[in-house]
């Protein structure tokens, strides 16, 4: 078998995509390394989201321009955002690149590798295609959690994002083809799902009858084997009551929301074109909070976005006070070509919005304490998914509410089973417990 290797960039979207261009290699005899000295094709899978992204890509490039001049038989291919976006770009400053694609063309990997090979000359396949839904996978025995995408591209043109030119519009697949695709990977010994979208809560509009999330939720909860449901990335635009009946009602789905915000000032959302206000962003997350009192919230800001002021930050860090995030990710604004915000005046220095970086992540941390030092005392389910990183003699798991759990169960609780366990320590990054000797409901984070 030909060896391939795979190097990823960005978000969890390309690590699906990463994955299904292995499954669908595989089926023609291309097998996995991760060794790139030793592989016959390497792919790239590419992020456009960030400058710094970006250079991180063109950096590797020129790496592998080197393994290159050893190995002339060697196929390099680029795919993901960059791809789609910057395709001249890539044949003018990493020449030895010879495949470029979108993601409109992984259905087709395998013939465009075959043409590279066989004509030896670069192939560029960056053009808009129909929605496949691809589930080939490499094997991965005892597969506890995986994606599963359940829509692809995104309409709403916020202004700093490049993901409606890379991905394209919104497009669902269908409920039966997803139920399909849970349902063989529960077979296959996974027991979390995380339902992938840009805009995941649009899910559903655009297919003949519509359908929802919500409705998804209650087909995949009833897939036998499949223990807990996750679902990313939402925008509060798109947030509706039934989808929050959905959350509460849906006993898989678990206690962990990812809501972006993005900046807690009107001023700045306006800007953003995020079509919602700080006010109607606390009375969403009031909404959950009523119908699920356990819910723990993560959120992506943005700091130093053109036009951004001192005041217009401080409503930012306000807001992680307010909503008491458990995670916050937080993003230096990246000047993206071809989007509005590219061009807007009064862009932010440099050394501001490292300042601003640093201030919300330390606000961030104290929140995210807090929320955690909640659970002192307290019994979990944890999903063990492995031995601890540190003490390999103890477990580790992760809540619903998805907190890193380490706990002495060694000979009671096995890989892939729901444990229940109490929480005698709380620490930084991760907690400490015990195995509880009786089962209980699990509890994540009440309020
Ligand atoms: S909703 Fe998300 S993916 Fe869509 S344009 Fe806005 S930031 Fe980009």
């Amino acid at each position: 078998m030909a060896k391939l290797h795979l190097i990823t960039y960005g978000c969890q979207m390309n690590e699906y995509d990463s994955e299904r261009v292995a499954g669908l290699l595989r089926e023609h005899r291309w097998e996995l390394t991760s060794d790139e000295t030793e592989a016959d094709l390497i792919l790239v899978n590419t992020c456009a989201i960030r400058e710094k992204a970006e250079d991180k890509v063109f950096s590797k490039l020129g790496e592998l321009r080197l393994l290159k001049t050893r190995r002339p038989d060697l196929v390099i291919g680029v795919m993901g955002c960059m791809a789609q976006l910057h395709q001249g770009t890539i044949q003018r400053r990493a020449p030895s690149v010879d495949l470029v694609f979108g993601s409109p063309a992984i259905a087709r990997v395998a013939e465009l590798v075959d043409r590279v090979r066989r004509e030896r000359r670069p192939v560029l396949e960056t053009g808009e295609g129909p929605l496949v839904k691809i589930t080939a996978r490499p094997p991965a025995a005892g597969r506890l959690k995986a994606f599963v995408t359940v829509m692809e591209g995104c309409e709403k043109h916020c202004t700093f994002c490049v993901v409606p030119q890379t991905r394209g519009r919104e497009r669902s697949h269908p409920p039966d083809v997803i139920v399909d695709e849970v349902s063989r990977l529960a077979a296959e010994g996974c027991r979390e799902v995380t339902l992938l979208g840009q805009t995941v809560n649009a899910y559903g509009r655009d297919l003949t009858p519509p359908t929802d999330l919500g409705e998804l939720f209650a087909r995949v909860n009833d897939v036998e084997g499949i223990a807990r449901i996750r679902f990313t990335t939402s925008n509060p635009y798109n947030l509706t009551p039934t989808l929050i009946r959905a959350m509460r009602d849906v006993p898989k789905v678990c206690e962990y929301f990812h809501l972006p915000l993005q900046s807690g000032s009107n001023r700045v959302l306006e800007r953003m074109n995020r079509g919602y206000t700080r006010e109607r962003y606390l009375e969403l997350v009031a909404e959950i909070r009523d119908a699920v009192p356990t819910m723990a919230f993560s959120t992506d800001l943005i700091v130093g976005f053109p036009g951004e002021t001192e005041a217009d930050f401080v409503e930012t860090l306000d807001m992680v006070e307010r909503v008491g995030y458990d995670n916050v990710f937080v993003f230096r604004y990246s000047q993206r070509p071809g989007t509005p915000a590219a061009t807007m005046p009064d862009q932010v220095a440099g050394d501001v919005k490292a300042g601003r970086n640093t201030r919300l992540l330390e606000a961030a941390a104290r929140t995210s304490a807090e929320r955690s030092g909640r659970l002192a005392g307290r019994t979990v389910e944890v999903l063990v998914d492995g031995t601890s990183k540190k003490n390999t003699g103890e477990l580790s798991g992760r809540t619903r509410c998805n907190r890193v759990v380490n706990f002495d169960g060694q000979g009671s609780a096995s890989v892939g089973e729901l444990a229940q366990v109490r929480i005698s320590q709380v620490l930084p990054h991760s907690l400490r417990g015990t195995l509880a000797s009786r089962p209980e409901e699990a509890a994540c984070l009440s309020k």
